[in-house]
């Protein structure tokens, strides 16, 4: 199978855009994707809407790969536009996968774009082709398309509306109609959405506020959990048709998926990240020389640990940007050669030093044993490393690309059997109330979390219904909530 290098890691999710009544829709777009592209590097899109039709673009790769010419944003007329940037999380990387999706249907043209995973997308699918649906894709995606053509309601909004009340897990969503651009969140809101607005009036939806930054649209607020917003001519609409339940965000955005620059549910994300480092250096302090990050993720809380442990911060690994993406076999050899591609030590900081790295999370710790040789080929006498996430003890269901479970470092091992595997003098991450205290809460309180945790904790806040997993969970905790 042909991957993406640097594929030791899990893979980020995506990133969905969208924008009402602006003459130059897709161009916009196209930046507020440029910002997103953290979220996605496998492939981009864009649909737009000119007085009812439909234009798209959707390829393989980056952003400025598909977008960066002006004659293919030309042919992407219209005032209404949503875009996408996709690491698959699931269906298997091919053109048709590309998002936004879109149809004619009874009643018009629609496009969608989806941020998250559906966990009972395959048992939707498999009643759906039954039934005699379709489908062009391998993705979860496709099902809400098709489930918006069969619905018996006649109104695209009831539609929506109804395909949503039956799919479960995490979904922001970007939909595109003849003379609207819808933005949903799931009733948890567990992945991003944010509204903007721009000053002439547009009206934009993103999954991070930093997509808003780059078109200089103003932040108006996040698009609430079990929230549509209905945005068009006549300005903005909000309905909330699902049963209200208790939010339960994504807390791995804080860690590592936000950009740093973005504000994400009323946090600023480098903010928290420091706040992160701080509490991992009252929680696991150690005597050493210098406090050193894994670049670029590990940066802000790295910032935040030296500060309270009082060291200094130094730039002890060097990373390169331009490795880019290169299609190569992800044989273990290449794998290990595609960490040395991406980092190298910096000699003249760390020879006889007592070092801390700083990391925001370790997955297979494949990049944590190769970046701790490195150090300590370049000299360090001592290398401790502090994690500024809980151990990732269980896989993601909704929309984060982690490898499952026997693949996860610390699903078979405890911290000191880890820190033996790195090779380093000592290992400690921060604990989840830490986690949490860094994001505001007094912790975690274990009866009512507020945030989804699930890979830390292995508490599922919605039914793994395709794993097997069925309605009875689900029952129990709509119980444990309340309703
Ligand atoms: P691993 O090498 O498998 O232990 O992965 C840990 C590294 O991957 C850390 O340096 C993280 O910054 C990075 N990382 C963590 N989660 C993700 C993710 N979902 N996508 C891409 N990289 C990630």
């Amino acid at each position: 199978m042909i991957r993406p290098s640097d594929d030791d890691h899990p893979r980020e999710e995506c990133g969905v855009f969208g924008i009402a009544c602006h003459p130059d829709a897709a161009s916009h777009t196209a930046l507020g994707l440029h910002a997103l592209q953290h979220r996605g590097q496998e492939a981009a899109g864009i649909v737009a809407c000119d007085r009812g039709q439909f234009h798209s673009h959707r390829g393989q790769g980056q952003v400025g790969d598909n977008f960066g010419n002006e004659a293919v944003i030309r042919k992407l007329p219209g005032s209404l536009a949503i875009g996408h940037v996709r690491y698959a999380t699931t269906g298997e990387t091919a053109l048709r996968n590309v998002q936004p999706l879109f149809g004619d249907f009874e009643f018009g043209p629609l496009a969608l774009a989806h941020n998250g995973n559906l966990t009972n997308g395959l048992a939707l699918r498999r009643q759906l082709v039954r039934r005699g649906c379709l489908f062009q894709s391998t993705t979860d995606t496709e099902v809400i398309i098709h489930l918006i053509a069969i619905s018996l309601y006649s109104t695209v909004e009831d539609r929506v509306i109804d395909a949503l009340r039956q799919v479960e897990g995490a979904y922001s969503l970007v939909v595109l109609t003849g003379d609207s651009v819808i933005g949903v969140r799931d009733p948890l809101g567990i992945r991003p959405l944010v509204l903007g607005r721009l000053p002439g009036g547009a009206w934009i939806v993103a999954s991070e506020s930093c997509a808003l930054d780059i078109v200089g649209a103003e932040f108006v607020r996040d698009v609430e959990p079990g929230e549509l917003v209905i945005l068009n001519e006549s300005g903005i609409r909000s309905v909330k048709p699902f049963v209200a339940q208790r939010q339960r965000f994504c807390i791995f955005e804080y860690v590592y998926f936000a950009r740093p620059d973005s504000v994400v549910e009323g946090a600023d994300v480098y903010e928290a990240r420091k706040r992160i480092g701080r509490e991992l250096a009252r929680e696991a302090p150690v005597a050493a020389d210098m406090v050193i990050p894994v670049p670029d993720s590990g940066v802000p809380a790295a910032l935040g640990f030296a500060a309270e442990a009082g060291l200094p911060f130094e730039l002890g690994i060097v990373r390169n940007h331009y490795v880019g993406r290169t299609f190569i076999e992800p044989t273990d050899s290449i794998r290990h050669l595609g960490v040395r591609l991406k980092h190298n030590a910096n000699r003249s900081q760390l020879a006889g030093k007592r070092v801390v790295l700083v990391d925001d999370s370790i997955v297979r710790g494949t990049t944590s044993t190769k970046i701790v040789a490195m150090v300590r080929n370049a000299g360090a006498r001592e290398v401790h490393m502090r994690v500024s996430s809980p151990p990732t003890t269980h896989s993601c269901y909704y929309g984060i690309d982690t490898p499952e479970r026997s693949q996860l470092l610390a699903a078979a091992h405890d911290v000191a059997q880890m820190a033996r595997l790195i090779g380093v003098d000592s290992l400690a991450f921060v604990s989840i109330d830490g986690l949490y205290r860094a994001v505001g809460e007094p912790g975690r309180d274990p009866a009512r979390p507020r945030y989804c945790d699930a890979c830390f904790t292995g508490d599922y806040p919605v039914a793994l219904t395709d794993q097997g997993q069925g309605r009875e969970n689900y029952a129990l905790s709509f119980m444990t909530e309340g309703h």
